[in-house]
């Protein structure tokens, strides 16, 4: 028998309720702070992603799915949000609205061949929204709000944000090379991949899992003691604004971003004591990125939140959610007849928007108790033989099997 694809999983029916609470919430906060969806393809260019995320990421070197279509076109499914919101944003003329522009996506499947454990999959779900065309530190102020806010609303609680400013093409360089003094003067005690990094990409050495590279990263040169001083005053006026809404931050020298474009603030909303495996989402700004995609300088920022780990914390925390809508009423009938008239009942009542469950096939009325019993409707209308010659049918109360013989008009009122 087949079997889902290593790292990807089926979201069964028991699972949908916390599926559905999210997504409800996440379609609440979207419109609290005015952003409003944008659907993008499951696949594109594979330029867009090499280009945005960057060559020496660990997405774009070893976690892309990248095939060839019939048409020779190379395409990569989706292994990020932000990069399409851009394209989108460039491709629909949006440069000419006011500005920003705020868009969100959500439950969008992402792709990345990574080694599949608890909380990371190969194909995962995220939300996550965009605000394109401002580079006021309030609206960093303002994403972060959204964040924290939406996380709240799920009943999460016990969470911690870090935050940390990577600067920019100006002062950024400069970090970089006191960064990759620092860890030449350590290589002995880095792992293969850290020996890598420090040629291509060494800002990624902060964020190395391995204790003996956490070591090192925890005496490295901070980014926040390199920063020009527009980026310097960018982040402490985020940092006022933060203390005005009362949400309470932890600076985090080591704290990166696995994906390249990212420039001045980055964030993270962890579970307390969960880590950076654990991350809830994480986003940041991307002053940059709209103008390496060919469109003129734009600063922008956003976040990106995965579901599963979401729905992971809603179990740890037992936050309980609302159960989906069932069929409160079920049709069970014996003989014909019955049938027949079970079949007209059930057509009006549902037309009449009363979700109903009927029975099929030919068994024994207790067997068709026995399965509005399992689907745990409120009400079973029975109608028999004797029930055809009068016109009537009975109503059974599934929770103290009371029963009374009513006539199906009535049905409506007494069904509530
Ligand atoms: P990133 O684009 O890497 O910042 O990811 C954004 C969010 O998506 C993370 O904070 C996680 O919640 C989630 N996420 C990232 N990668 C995975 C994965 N492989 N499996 C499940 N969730 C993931």
């Amino acid at each position: 028998m087949y079997q889902v694809p290593r790292g990807t999983s089926d979201i069964l029916p028991e699972e949908q309720a916390y599926w559905r609470y999210v997504e409800q919430k996440v379609v609440n906060i979207c419109q609290l702070y005015g952003y409003e969806r944008l659907d993008s393809p499951v696949f594109e260019d594979t330029g867009l992603f090499t280009r945005s995320v960057g060559q020496g990421t660990d997405i774009v070197e070893k976690e892309m799915y990248t095939f060839t279509d019939k048409g020779g076109n190379k395409l990569t499914l989706r292994p990020e949000g932000t990069a399409p919101v851009c394209r989108a944003y460039l491709e629909h003329g949006m440069p000419n609205l006011p500005q920003p522009v705020k868009l969100y996506y959500y439950f969008i499947p992402v792709f990345r061949y990574e080694r599949p454990q608890a909380g990371r999959y190969r194909q995962h779900y995220q939300f996550g929204f965009e605000a394109i065309g401002e580079d006021d530190p309030a609206l960093d102020a303002e994403v972060i709000d959204m964040a924290w806010q939406f996380f709240l609303s799920l009943g999460l609680r016990h969470l911690s944000l870090q935050l940390n400013s990577i600067g920019c093409r100006q002062c950024r360089p400069i970090h970089l090379n006191a960064l990759k003094d620092h860890y030449a003067r350590h290589t002995a005690k880095l792992c293969a991949d850290c020996k890598v990094r420090l040629e291509r990409n060494p800002l990624r050495l902060l964020d190395c899992k391995k204790s003996s590279c956490q070591v090192v990263a925890n005496s490295a040169p901070r980014s926040t003691d390199y920063l020009c001083p527009q980026c310097g005053a960018h982040f402490s006026r985020l940092k006022k604004y933060l203390d005005l809404l009362e949400i309470p931050f932890t600076l985090n020298h080591r704290l990166v971003r696995g994906l390249d474009y990212y420039t001045r603030t980055v964030f993270e909303i962890q579970p307390r004591g969960a880590g950076a495996q654990g991350t809830l989402g994480g986003g940041g700004r991307y002053d940059d990125l709209i103008e390496e995609l060919g469109g003129k300088p734009t600063p922008a920022i956003g976040l990106a939140a995965g579901i599963e780990r979401m729905v992971l914390n809603l179990k740890k925390q037992a936050i309980p959610v609302p159960p989906l809508p069932r069929p409160r009423v079920f049709i069970a009938h014996l003989g014909n007849e019955a049938r027949d008239e079970a079949i007209k009942l059930a057509s009006r009542l549902r037309r009449a928007g009363t979700g109903i469950i009927m029975a099929t096939g030919q068994r024994s009325l207790k067997a068709q108790l026995r399965q509005a019993n399992t689907a745990a409707t409120r009400h079973a209308v029975i109608i028999g033989e004797q029930e055809v010659k009068t016109g009537t049918v009975i109503l059974r109360d599934m929770a103290n099997a009371q029963q009374k013989t009513v006539i199906p008009a009535d049905l409506p009122g007494l069904l509530g």
